[in-house]
């Protein structure tokens, strides 16, 4: 029997037999939550922008960050209409979340511990997210799957998911805001002398420098 061992399919397969995603998880984790939070942009200013503003806009900037496909944010969207109430519920859930998240990100930028209340929803919306998922095999490997793919919360859980990642990892000391005034953004400082600025040294990078020569003037 042993040509027949040999034809047979190793499970798990080895990770150079699976398709292997393009970066690390733990970056995409990363960078999926810190772009969750930074759907609030201009933090530092009077005039902070919401981008989201509506249960729609949570699908969409879900669906941009790969967290649900294109058929499941229609579908979604068809839920929120016919739940309008429980979709705007959501938003609040996701708003409270990510504000939670943001003062974990405060938190380590400044070198301190987060508040046990901060600590308290996050942990919650994780709790969510595991509760609400199941195991399934996937690609020679096991995978954790929203168990129900139509539920207004999947959006939840798919970040909660990736936070619950993230808020373990060694990258999470790594969180920095942007230095520019008007920005607020987070990102995860990756570079050797942890000397990272800015969230985007083409956007925020130049607008700062060429503001600081124009006040010195
Ligand atoms: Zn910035």
């Amino acid at each position: 029997m042993p040509e027949m061992a040999k034809t047979k399919a190793a499970w798990p397969a080895e990770a150079s037999a699976r398709r292997r995603p393009p970066v690390p998880a733990e970056s995409v984790d990363a960078d999926r939550v810190l772009a969750f939070v930074n759907t609030l942009s201009g933090r530092p200013t009077s005039a902070p922008v919401e981008r989201l503003d509506s249960y729609d806009a949570l699908v969409t900037w879900a669906r941009e960050q790969h967290l649900v496909s294109a058929a499941a944010a229609e579908r979604l969207a068809g839920e929120a209409k016919k739940h309008p109430h429980q979709a705007a519920a959501v938003l609040a859930r996701a708003r409270n979340f990510r504000e939670a998240l943001n003062g974990l990100a405060a938190a380590i930028d400044a070198g301190r511990q987060p508040g046990a209340d901060v600590l308290e929803t996050i942990g919650e919306c994780l709790a969510a997210a595991y509760a609400n998922g199941r195991l399934v095999p996937h690609e020679g490997a096991l995978q954790w799957v929203a168990s129900a793919e139509d539920d207004l919360e999947r959006v939840l859980w798919e970040v909660g998911r990736a936070a619950g990642r993230l808020v373990i990892s060694p990258r999470l000391a790594r969180v920095r805001a942007c230095a520019a005034s008007d920005c607020g953004w987070w990102f995860v400082d990756d570079t050797k002398n942890h000397s990272r600025r800015w969230c985007d040294m083409t956007l925020c990078g130049n607008r700062e420098k060429l503001r600081r020569f124009r006040a010195r003037k």
